[in-house]
């Protein structure tokens, strides 16, 4: 294998003929695919067809006899917050269960916020000349949109192999009482696949806010999403926090999107007592209840946590073989060559692909004019921008393995070409 910075110019203008070649090649397919979005592929779906057929005409009411056609139940049927109380390691009186979206649980714990304050607010953020977030990076275009939208000043904050760079972030909460939360993907993260460590999770918890009523929004969407049999592990931040003296400051979030069915699943938040009672209260102005027919199906299907364990084991031999393809094909082309490096998640949805600075934009560009879509370059960065415009997403699960592989042997010749161009400008 050569390290192409230390070609020579002769060398690395062959290797630019070559490369040209073979895009033009590509060009010539006129392929039209698309590896944008993290989305389940139909095969996944396929999976939790069974669920639809749990509850008839006949067949509607819960354990204990709740007709779940009806009006009621705002914080979720009592099995479904057993069940899933249990999936995200709290107390049933620690949970809520919404409607089929956690990214609007999400959005709404943050107008709730801003509109009302939280438990321990001394005024409703809203009234504030200004608030903000730390935003670990590259992180989920998302979040980012949520406080784009909502007026949130957003600081990054660089991701590393154990999760956010905690001396940054700690200098940022204890300094400044605008910084009132902070965006985590704690497991399987979107997009580089880490796992926070222990001591995140305790820095997190401990870590002196200068806000009293300061906020980790824990996405915890990836919690079951394992593509080995070895899963990574997570401290239990809830616990950390209580135990830290901070039992208010985590709202953990998850769903079911990604399990059973991504547009009807169901979505989930917990948090300290005392953080669920003022939700739900401000909660029932909003909904008279939500959809508990799907509450029972989820929990009829699933069964318990081993049903859920199970129940992943098969999406993870759907999509396995087509991160596998994206590993086999960046290690065959790229490996060795100093021009990118990219991570090997245990779990999630996504493979983060970091090229040379400067870079990812045009290699974007070169794919899409190519007939490949990737998601836009910097759409993992606060505003989309990438201070160092290198961070590309790979989503490998929605398309078929055959075309996984197409799309990312031609990531491999852009990314390669627009190495080769940037060393010769050098
Ligand atoms: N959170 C993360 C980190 C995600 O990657 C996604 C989807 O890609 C979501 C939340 C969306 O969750 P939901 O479907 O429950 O709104």
């Amino acid at each position: 294998m050569t390290d192409f910075t230390k070609l020579s110019v002769s060398e690395l203008e062959a290797h630019k003929r070559d490369l040209k070649n073979q895009y033009q090649e590509f060009k010539a397919k006129n392929l039209n695919l698309d590896i944008t979005r993290g989305k389940p592929c139909a095969a996944q779906l396929d999976l939790a067809n069974g669920m639809l057929d749990s509850i008839d005409g006949e067949n509607y009411k819960s354990a204990d006899g709740i007709d779940c056609r009806n009006y009621g139940g705002l914080d979720g049927l009592p099995e479904a917050k057993k069940l899933f109380a249990g999936f995200l390691e709290v107390e049933p009186e620690e949970i809520i269960i919404g409607g089929n979206s956690s990214l609007a649980l999400m959005h709404d714990a943050i107008v709730r916020a801003i509109l009302h304050g939280t438990v321990d607010s001394e005024v409703p953020w809203g009234k504030l000349p200004k608030i903000k977030f730390v935003c670990p990076s590259p992180g989920y275009d998302r979040h980012f949109f949520i406080c784009e939208y909502l007026n949130i000043d957003m600081i990054p904050v660089e991701m590393d192999g154990n999760g956010p760079d905690m001396d940054r972030v700690e200098e940022l909460v204890s300094g400044d009482d605008a910084v009132k939360g902070i965006w985590c993907t704690p497991k399987y993260s979107n997009p580089t696949g880490v796992s926070f460590s222990d001591e995140v999770v305790d820095r997190l918890s401990s870590m002196n806010t200068k806000a009293c009523d300061f906020r980790i929004f824990w996405d915890n969407a990836y919690t079951a999403h394992h593509l080995t049999d070895t899963p990574d592990t997570l401290k239990n931040i809830l616990e950390t926090c209580r135990q830290a003296g901070n039992p208010e400051r985590v709202f953990i979030f998850g769903s079911t999107s990604k399990i059973s069915i991504a547009g009807a699943g169901i979505a989930l938040m917990a948090g300290s007592v005392k953080n669920m009672e003022h939700t739900r209260k401000l909660m029932s102005v909003q909904t008279i209840g939500p959809d508990k027919i799907n509450q029972l199906r989820h929990v009829r299907f699933l069964k318990n946590m081993a049903g859920i364990e199970s129940h992943m084991k098969k999406h993870a031999a759907i999509i396995k073989p087509k991160f596998d393809a994206v590993q086999n094909v960046l290690a065959e082309a790229l490996g060795n060559k100093n021009i990118a490096e990219w991570s090997r998640p245990n779990g999630g949805y996504f493979i983060s692909l970091n090229v040379m600075d400067g870079c990812a934009k045009k290699v974007v560009q070169m794919t899409a004019d190519a007939g490949v879509k990737l998601t836009p370059a910097g759409a993992t960065y606060p505003y989309g921008k990438d201070p160092r415009d290198r961070n590309i997403r790979i989503a490998p699960t929605f398309s078929p393995e055959d075309q996984v592989q197409t799309a990312m042997e031609l990531v491999a010749v852009c990314i390669l070409l627009a190495s080769v161009e940037k060393l010769l400008e050098e």
